[in-house]
C-alpha cells in the first residue's frame, strides 16, 4: 500500500511517507509524519472530508473492523457528533479521522516481528 494522500519526503529526517497536521488559525499546518518538521500551510478546503477519510481507512485496513477498533483505542479516538447524531465534518473531527487513518495505516503495514515467526 503506497497510495498516500499527502506524501512527503522529509529534508530533515529523511522520512518518506504520510504527513501529520495541526490546526493553525484558519489553516492547517502540514508537518513531517515522523519528526514534525514544518512543510507548509494548507487551506483546510483541500483536506479530505470525514466521509472520504472513513472510506480510505476502511480500504487500507482491508475492511478489518478489529484493526480499526484497535487503532481507535491506541489514539484515544473521540468522534465528534452533530446535534442530530450525524458525524461532524468539522476540521477538528477531520483531524481525529486523520490520526485514525495514520494509525490504521501503521498497523496495516507493520512488519511481522521475526521473533514470532516460525
Ligand atoms: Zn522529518
Amino acid at each position: 500500500m503506497s497510495d498516500f494522500i499527502f506524501h512527503n519526503d522529509c529534508h530533515k529526517c529523511r522520512y518518506s511517507g504520510e504527513s501529520r497536521f495541526s490546526i493553525s488559525g484558519t489553516h492547517l499546518k502540514q508537518m513531517c509524519g515522523k519528526c514534525g518538521f514544518y512543510i507548509k500551510f494548507l487551506d483546510h478546503k483541500l483536506f479530505p472530508s470525514v466521509a472520504d477519510l472513513r472510506l480510505k481507512i476502511w480500504g487500507i485496513s482491508g475492511g478489518n473492523k478489529e484493526l480499526i477498533e484497535m487503532a481507535k483505542v491506541d489514539i484515544s479516538f473521540a468522534e465528534i457528533r452533530n446535534n442530530d447524531t450525524s458525524i461532524s465534518n468539522s476540521l477538528t473531527n477531520k483531524l481525529q479521522y486523520w490520526k485514525l487513518y495514520l494509525k490504521v495505516r501503521e498497523l496495516s503495514i507493520a512488519p511481522i516481528n521475526p521473533d514470532n515467526a516460525l
